[in-house]
């Protein structure tokens, strides 16, 4: 076993990998320690073994994951070796923070978002907390919003007040989020917020585009006396579809300003979409990612298709004032920010002391630039619509949710046309270790989901192996 960043050809370890692995932890603390080159060997000859291949081998499709560019690792060792602490904007001793700012800001160039209309920005440690940040940045302003509709005294923040005192001074009887086939984290974000799990609402618009919003239903709930965050899933995690489009969003924005609603994109690995550019091939993945600059909040992954090291997510906002307003940390003097060019990230988000999650992120844009990661996305584009086509194609198999190759975006679902095959469907092609996909239901049977997310990938290279895995798995079944 290396220590370098190579690629390995095993997606998972094998049994033994594992039991050996697993029977080599010390499982009781030593009086003497082992000292650094043992502990070393230890780890990279015994336990390291036994780690998944998701982020080194090109064929592990599973869930949705990343993997990591050399530029990233590299920066990532120089983050831990000078272990920065990005919280309070110090700038007579570090550029940390200056560097930080800088990289969301090149995030945003790289992404479309204009850097003076969206000044929230913060790294976080995945698309998870970014959800939360969106849900309480929300709670905050649709109950803050209600007050200032029905002209309450005074300010009905939820963030001074309480939820529940400031739903009350604001007349607000319920919060709901509005949405479609959410990520299960926003479930947890709405739980952990105290606006619920049970308020969270789906408004399919059929059972064929459940990705997508009945926009009739969406209009009902948002006047039925509760007040709202509209949730948008760009980059569905089943299908990899997108909720809405430009128009949809331009109505959406509509309607949440008559409301006073809020609008928060959960675009974890979708909001990369917008690095493509606006050619025929890509027209249904940039209309779905269009007029995402509408919305009031926006989470995004880096540990996914940005290829950074765990953990590494995003979050933009329009509302700084909103974001200052929940995630203050009232304090001593000297973590006071306010006047300062850089806000400091104590005041934008859940941690006070942060890792430099930043630098892994500047390093892999500067290095590949914006047509290194326009061509990134293009290859694993074009390897899911190239086994898509295969599928669509094939006797034994069927493309999910519908046969439309150009809606692919860098997920493939799909199921065995037979029923006993597709059973057992996701434990076949996982038989090789050599490629590694999940299940999950689809409009309530099982389905597979094979997901690329790695720099590493070889179009024509991994077709073959991927081909190869599914004429085997369906043989005896057509
Ligand atoms: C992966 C994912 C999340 C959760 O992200 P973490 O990085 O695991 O916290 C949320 N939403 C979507 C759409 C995702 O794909």
């Amino acid at each position: 076993m290396d220590f370098t960043n190579a690629e390995v050809s095993q997606a998972v370890p094998s049994e033994e990998e594992l039991q050996h692995a697993e029977l080599s932890f010390r499982t009781s603390l030593p009086d003497n320690g082992l000292g650094l080159q043992d502990i070393q060997h230890h780890i990279l000859t015994d336990i390291a073994p036994g780690f998944t291949g998701a982020s080194r081998s090109p064929n592990y499709y599973a869930y949705t994951t990343g993997a990591v560019t050399d530029a990233a690792l590299f920066a990532d060792w120089v983050a831990s070796t000078w272990d920065q602490n990005i919280q309070v904007h110090l700038p007579k001793e570090t550029v940390a923070t200056a560097v930080e700012d800088t990289t969301l800001r090149l995030l945003q160039q790289l992404l479309s978002f204009d850097e003076t209309d969206w000044p929230g920005r913060i790294f976080t440690t995945g698309a998870t907390a970014s959800n939360l940040l969106g849900m309480a940045l929300g709670r905050e302003f649709v109950v803050a919003e209600a007050g200032r509709r029905i002209s309450a005294p005074y300010p009905t923040s939820t963030a001074k007040l309480g939820v529940l005192d400031a739903c009350f001074q604001a007349r607000v009887k319920a919060i709901q989020v509005l949405t479609t086939l959410p990520h299960s984290s926003l479930y947890k974000a709405a739980s952990a917020v105290g606006i619920g799990r049970d308020s969270v609402v789906c408004l399919p618009l059929s059972d064929d585009e459940p990705w997508r919003f009945d926009m009739e239903a969406l209009g009902q709930y948002l006047s039925n006396g509760a007040v709202s965050i509209i949730s948008i899933s760009a980059g569905e995690v089943a299908s990899g579809r997108f909720a809405t489009n430009g128009e949809e969003m331009a109505r959406i924005r509509a309607l949440a300003d008559q409301y006073g609603a809020w609008i928060h994109v959960d675009g974890a690995f979708g909001l990369q979409a917008r690095v493509l550019p606006h050619t025929e091939a890509y027209s249904a993945l940039t209309e779905g990612v269009s007029g995402l600059h509408l919305a009031d909040s926006i989470t995004g992954d880096a540990h996914k298709l940005l290829n950074v090291p765990y953990d590494c997510g995003f979050f933009f906002t329009r509302h700084l004032p909103v974001q200052q307003a929940v995630f203050s940390n009232p304090g001593a003097a000297y973590l006071s920010a306010t006047a300062l060019p850089i806000p400091s990230p104590l005041n934008l988000g859940v941690e006070n002391s942060r890792r430099f999650r930043a630098l892994p992120v500047y390093a892999t844009l500067l290095a590949s630039g914006r047509l290194g990661h326009v061509d990134l996305l293009a290859r694993q584009i074009a390897l899911a619509r190239r086994i898509a086509a295969y599928v669509a194609a094939s006797l034994a198999y069927e493309l999910l949710p519908d046969a439309a190759l150009d809606s692919v975006y860098m997920v493939v679902l799909f199921r065995a046309r037979a029923e006993a095959l597709n059973a057992q469907l996701v434990a076949r092609l996982n038989a090789s270790k050599e490629m590694r996909v999940s299940g999950l239901p689809w409009n309530g049977r099982p389905a597979t989901r094979l997901a690329i997310g790695t720099w590493r990938v070889d179009v024509e290279r991994d077709l073959g192996r991927v081909v190869r895995a599914l004429e085997s798995a369906a043989r005896g079944h057509v």
